[in-house]
């Protein structure tokens, strides 16, 4: 009995101040948890909309999709709202639910430690914690991944990952180097053609652009939904529906939905790319959405701006004064941008986290990540992962996926809260065998039909939620308890 009331009193840790974390303090603020620390390394809020400046940058997902279910926002000007209007929501969501004041900015979880029944926090700077319940909030599409390019060192223009773009560096009138084609590089070209001398967007793999407008909300559409907010409501949840529809077609690679995906696509490239050669090289050779689909309502014609050009050669190297193409051919360039994505498997590295028994988390993931459902992992008690391995990812809003996880993580704490239990993880056999089925399913789905991305592990199995988005709302729903271990 002495246990259940001291267990009561819960301390937590949110490590990570981007949608994920801000959306666990409000939640444990509403749930009657007041003892909680927020950890952010950097010194603001808002993760990959505090990272991701580049020029050009929006969500892909509808903003009115891509807002909190709770905080709707009758203020999105784009129906793909800009990158710095989604940060500066979520700086207003913070601020009014005074998540703001509670974080610890500056301040970089570098160890977790379980010892004692609680877990033993430190930060890079050697500041202590002691909590019952860590919530870790770090991100998934956060390490910047850098190209394995010979001689990348030895350029002399300027170079920077897209999500580190550098805003010092003028572009105007500058020859401009892209490498990828993926959602940011697409974003990229469109906003720059037209502010640079000459434009190379250096492409490994074609995608698939799905023609998406962006519509601009008026001012008289703005101040009805301010007026009516349930408007706002209801938009939420039919987008949230027609999602719901996609993620069906998704996880089978041979459905109608993905073959109407693919034709309006072909239909997009048909149309707007006329000439047969650069028609070629920007026709993929995979099935439509086994890369996350490219949303864009104007790249066809922005790469055929005169001053633009799709490299398709193959990077041999780069050189001090631009990049050299395997055809022998320098492209000269002054600026060198890596839209190469992100390191999706590092969720929680560097921190070293340690578990029961001094089981090294580094250890259990030396093959790849995974978690029961994609939230917490055997041998690491009262810690759970928002947007972990495994998760939905694909074309989704990612803050749907985290508020459902946050809601199946609390009924989780509740045990802790009720005394029914003080450290709950999931067992061995549960895990091993929902990876299994994951796994095996996972191969059916549409990033399992044959292309190179980065859904794909180190076995090229997709790292997803292979079935419909339906099913990951009934596991979030309620937890099945005798897949965990309460101790
Ligand atoms: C260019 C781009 C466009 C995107 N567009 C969409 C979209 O349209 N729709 C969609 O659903 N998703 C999109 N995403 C995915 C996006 O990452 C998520 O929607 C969401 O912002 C993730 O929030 P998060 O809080 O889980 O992680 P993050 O935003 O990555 O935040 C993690 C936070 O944790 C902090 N942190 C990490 N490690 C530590 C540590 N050890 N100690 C302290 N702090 C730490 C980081 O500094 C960061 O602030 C996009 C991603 C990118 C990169």
């Amino acid at each position: 009995m002495e246990r259940s009331s001291e267990r009561t009193r819960l301390r937590f840790a949110i490590v990570g101040a981007g949608m994920s974390g801000i959306l666990s303090a409000i939640r444990l603020h509403e749930a009657g948890y007041d003892d909680f620390a927020i950890y952010e390394k950097a010194d603001r809020l808002g993760g990959t909309w505090r990272e991701n400046t580049y020029p050009g940058i929006s969500c892909d997902v509808p903003s009115h999709l891509y807002s909190y279910s709770f905080e709707p926002n009758p203020e999105w000007t784009h129906r793909f709202a800009p990158g710095a209007e989604i940060q500066a929501y979520f700086e207003d969501v913070a601020a009014r639910h005074g998540v703001t004041e509670r974080i610890r900015f500056g301040a970089e979880i570098a160890r977790c430690e379980f010892s004692g029944g609680r877990w033993q926090l430190a930060t890079k700077d050697g500041r202590r914690d002691e909590v019952d319940v860590v919530i870790a909030a770090t991100g998934v599409l956060h390490h910047p991944k850098y190209p394995d390019i010979e001689g990348l060192d030895r350029f002399e223009g300027a170079l920077f990952h897209s999500a580190r773009w550098d805003h010092a560096v003028q572009i105007e009138g500058r020859r401009v180097g892209i490498v990828g084609t993926g959602s940011s590089a697409v974003q990229i070209v469109s906003a720059i053609v037209d502010r640079v001398a000459r434009l190379a967007l250096f492409q490994r793999t074609a995608q698939w652009i799905m023609p998406q407008d962006n519509p601009c909300y008026s001012e008289a559409e703005r101040a009805e939904f301010r007026r009516r907010p349930e408007l706002l409501t209801e938009l939420h949840a039919d987008m949230a529906e027609l999602f719901s529809a996609f993620s069906n077609g998704l996880v089978d690679m041979n459905s109608p939905q993905m073959k109407a995906i693919e034709d309006a696509c072909l239909a997009n490239l048909e149309r707007s790319v006329l000439d047969p050669v650069l028609h070629e090289k920007l026709r993929p050779t995979y099935k439509a959405a086994c890369k996350r689909l490219v949303m864009s309502p104007d790249f066809y014609q922005a790469i055929q701006k005169p001053n633009a050009e799709v490299v398709t050669e193959g990077i041999e190297r780069v050189e001090a004064g631009g990049v050299r193409t395997r055809d022998g051919r320098l492209h000269e360039l002054d600026v060198l941008v890596l839209a190469t994505g992100f390191r999706v498997d590092r969720f929680l590295r560097p921190i070293e986290v340690i578990g029961r028994d001094r089981l090294r988390l580094e250890d259990v993931w030396k093959q790849r990540p995974s978690a029961y459902l994609s939230i917490s992992i055997p041998g690491f008690p009262n810690l759970f992962m928002l947007n972990g391995p495994n998760g939905p990812v694909g074309n989704f809003s990612l803050i749907e996926v985290a508020e459902l996880q946050l809601g199946y993580v609390l009924q989780l704490v509740e045990l802790l809260r009720q005394g029914r239990c003080h450290a709950i993880s999931p067992s061995e056999a549960a895990t091993a065998r929902l990876e299994a089925e994951r796994t095996e399913a996972a191969r059916h789905t549409i990033w399992g039909s044959g292309c190179r991305s980065w859904y794909l592990d180190d076995r090229g199995v997709p790292m997803s939620w292979p079935w419909p988005f339906e099913r990951f709302r009934a596991e979030m729903a309620k937890p099945t308890l005798e897949a965990y271990e309460l101790q």
